[in-house]
Order: structure tokens, then C-alpha cells, then sequence
């Protein structure tokens, strides 16, 4: 028992981060010195590309790791002229833009299988992403929508020597939120164009950053579900994804095709139809993996503007579970997790890339457990702290940590010794 103490003693001395107890002893890690003093120089070969490919971030209902859906914080601006006589009321809006949301999560939520290629068998994932409408200070009745009357730049034209689909100005002089939140600018096409009989003012939109502009809405006077894909496929572009039917898009499971809206029996549209959402078809009720790995790439890239845009869901800690690694277990790509993590004794995880804690999380190596940080990044997203990396040792054995690269370990706040 002496000797015990002693060997507390002085351990606490030298380093006042390790805990010992009759019943645990652990070191923690908490910063790149701590890791150099404790760690092991891995020699493992690593893919300097790792984060970026969209395979390593498929939504996986099994997986707490890539089970939690991100959240889209957007905002809408109704543009109108100050006769107001060309877009929703404040007493219309909120109604109609709110069904449409619901719709869009809906047929999210149904996401399809793909009908290309013919006889395919691309895997369906959940999309494990939502839509919420957010207040500003600037918005008055607090429930997500602005209203703007201005004559010069209400409108929305996307023909003709005055086309302004791509003009920035409306967004520069509207927009909210400090890049925290999508703005929707809801805007009429020109009524002296829809006057023409040439022009067709469907219902389109483009994306702009974290801005999109919808047009086509109001004037067509069509129930609002049948825009619902329409804000589906926008936004789907500002979450990263380019059109599917062009051959360049990243992704080798949206096949290049003719871009039919649907099939009518005439070539080329003889064949089947795409359903991806995409394309302009008219069911766009399917996203491939490779579309979500895209998305959730980019939700999860530090610093991205999707990422920007998102909820901040993750830095509460879940304590409803713990992730525990029992076997080999590879990250090759950015997370951010809910929980602790536990590896027990056999479970070795590998880390690649960056890796965010939740207040007060802490990742755990028992005797006989690996972790191995690979140029990686471990911090709290939020702006606050997380436990370190806490390593039991044993009689016989402690857990071991390996790394190598560039890692670092940041926003660790020490806890006290526990008992
Ligand atoms: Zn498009």
C-alpha cells in the first residue's frame, strides 16, 4: 500500500495528469506534449486524399458515428414590387413556404432507388439532412421570413439583355445570418416578360454560394408541393452536387444520359427516364451514396460553407450511449460525435482526419486497446472543451496510442483526478 502511494506520488508530481485509484489508473493526454511523452511513432502508410472522398461519409443508420442527421438553417425573403402586387403576402407566405418544406423533407425522406443505369444496384442510403427556418433580428414576426419591396430588384429574369439570374446584388443587399444560415430569395420573373408569349416563366432557380434565388412560384399559382423538388434539387447545389446527367459530376453511380424529363416513347426519350434529383425530370426523388458522401463531405469539412450553414448539433454530449470500439475500426473521414468513445481490449481505430468531441467527451483506451491518430485533428467544435484521451493501464498491459503527421490535440480541459 506504501509503495503504492509512493508511486502515485511522484507520478503526480512529474506529470499532475495522472490519476491513480485502487480501483483505475490512467493517463491522460490533453496536448501534442502530452502525446509525444506517451505515445508511440506509427509507421503506417496513410492516402493524403482520405478526407475527401464521399465514400468515407455515406449516412449509416448502424454506424453512431453516421447515424445523426445535419440540420440546414435557412431563411426566406419574399421580393416583391412596392405596389405588392407580385409575390406572397405576409399573411400568404408563411403557409405556403411551410407545406413545402414538409413536402421537400417527405420526399427526402423517400429517397429512391435509382432507375439508371438499367438494372443497377446502387444501394439506397437515408439523406440524413433537414431543413429549419430560423428568425434574425431583422425579421420582425420571428418566423423566418423577410419581406423586401424594392422595384429595382424584386424580380427575377433569366433571358434577354437585362438578365439578372446571376446578379449578385439582390443577395448583397438582403442577405442575413453572417454566412450562418441559407437565404432563399423568393422572387417573381419580370411581369413584363411573363406578359410575352415567348418567355416561360417556369418555376427555376439558381444557387449562389449560400444564397439561392427560386422564381416561378407565385405567378403559376401551382399548390406549393409541386416546388418542393425544386427546393429539394437548389439546395441540393448549394450542399455541393452538380448536375447528374453531365458526365463531370464526381460521381461513377449517376450514369451521364440524355437529361429527359420523362419518357415519351421517341428518341432519345425512348428509354427510361432518371429519377435522380439532380436531373430535371419529373420525379427527381433519388440521390445516390456518392451524392450523400458528397454532402456530408462537405457538411464536414472544416470551415466549408454547407458547414456553415448547419445547427450545431453536435456539441451537446449524448450520454444515452457510448461508442465502443471492440474490433479494427478505420475513419477516413471527418466526424463529428455525439459521445465518449471506449476502445476496449482488442479494439484498435484509426483516425485520418479531423475528429470533434462534445462538451465534456473523452475517448478512452483500455489495456490492450489502440487508438492510432494519423494526421489527425481532435478538438471540441463548439467552443468549448472536451476530457482528453484517457489511457488505463493495467497489471500487465495499458492502453497504447500510435500516431504520426501532423496531429494535434486541442481544446482538452483537465479534469480532476477521479477516484
Ligand atoms: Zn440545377
Amino acid at each position: 500500500m506504501i509503495r503504492y502511494i509512493i508511486i502515485c506520488s511522484i507520478a503526480l508530481l512529474m506529470a499532475g495528469l495522472i490519476s491513480c485509484s485502487k480501483k483505475s489508473v490512467f493517463m491522460v493526454i490533453d496536448d501534442r506534449m502530452m502525446l509525444d511523452s506517451l505515445g508511440l511513432i506509427s509507421d503506417r502508410l496513410t492516402d493524403d486524399d482520405v478526407c475527401n472522398q464521399p465514400e468515407h461519409y455515406y449516412p449509416d443508420s448502424s454506424d453512431l458515428t453516421m447515424n445523426k442527421s445535419r440540420t440546414i438553417r435557412l431563411i426566406f425573403h419574399i421580393m416583391n414590387s412596392t405596389d405588392k402586387k407580385n409575390n406572397f403576402s405576409p399573411e400568404e407566405a408563411p403557409d405556403y413556404f411551410w407545406t413545402m418544406l414538409n413536402n421537400a423533407h417527405e420526399r427526402l425522406d423517400q429517397n429512391r432507388k435509382m432507375n439508371l443505369p438499367e438494372g443497377n444496384d446502387t444501394p439506397v442510403f437515408p439523406p440524413n439532412y433537414r431543413y429549419k427556418k430560423v428568425t434574425v433580428p431583422e425579421d420582425d414576426d420571428s418566423d423566418g421570413f423577410l419581406y423586401h419591396y424594392d422595384d429595382e430588384l424584386y424580380y427575377f429574369l433569366n433571358r434577354g439583355r437585362n438578365r439578372n439570374n446571376y446578379r449578385r446584388d439582390v443577395i448583397n443587399k438582403y442577405k442575413v445570418g453572417n454566412d450562418s444560415t441559407l437565404n432563399i430569395f423568393v422572387m417573381p420573373h419580370h411581369p413584363d416578360s411573363t406578359a410575352s408569349e415567348t418567355y416561360k416563366a417556369f418555376g427555376s432557380g439558381i444557387a449562389l454560394g449560400n444564397s439561392m434565388k427560386v422564381a416561378g412560384i407565385y405567378e403559376n399559382g401551382e399548390e406549393s408541393w409541386k416546388y418542393a423538388t425544386l427546393i429539394n434539387h437548389e439546395i441540393g447545389h448549394v450542399l455541393g452536387l452538380k448536375h447528374s446527367w453531365i458526365r463531370r459530376d464526381g460521381c461513377d453511380d449517376t450514369p451521364q444520359h440524355k437529361n429527359c424529363y420523362q419518357s415519351h416513347g421517341d428518341p432519345p426519350c425512348d428509354g427510361i427516364a432518371s429519377n435522380n434529383m439532380m436531373d430535371y425530370n419529373n420525379s427527381q426523388m433519388a440521390i445516390t451514396p456518392c451524392q450523400l458522401g458528397i454532402i456530408h463531405r462537405n457538411f464536414s469539412k472544416d470551415g466549408s460553407l454547407q458547414r456553415k450553414i448547419l445547427e450545431k448539433n453536435w456539441c451537446k454530449k449524448d450520454t444515452s450511449s457510448v461508442i465502443t470500439i471492440e474490433e479494427e475500426m478505420h475513419w477516413q473521414g471527418h466526424r463529428d460525435v455525439h459521445h465518449d468513445i471506449h476502445i476496449k481490449k482488442g479494439g484498435k481505430l484509426f483516425l485520418y482526419c479531423r475528429l470533434s468531441l462534445p462538451e465534456k467527451g473523452k475517448i478512452t483506451v483500455d489495456p490492450g486497446g489502440e487508438l492510432h491518430l494519423l494526421g489527425t485533428r481532435i478538438h471540441s467544435d463548439c467552443g468549448g472543451s472536451w476530457q482528453g484521451i484517457h489511457i488505463s493501464k493495467g497489471k500487465q498491459e495499458s492502453g497504447k496510442v500510435f500516431y504520426k503527421g501532423e496531429v494535434s490535440i486541442e481544446d482538452v480541459k483537465q479534469v480532476k483526478a477521479q477516484d
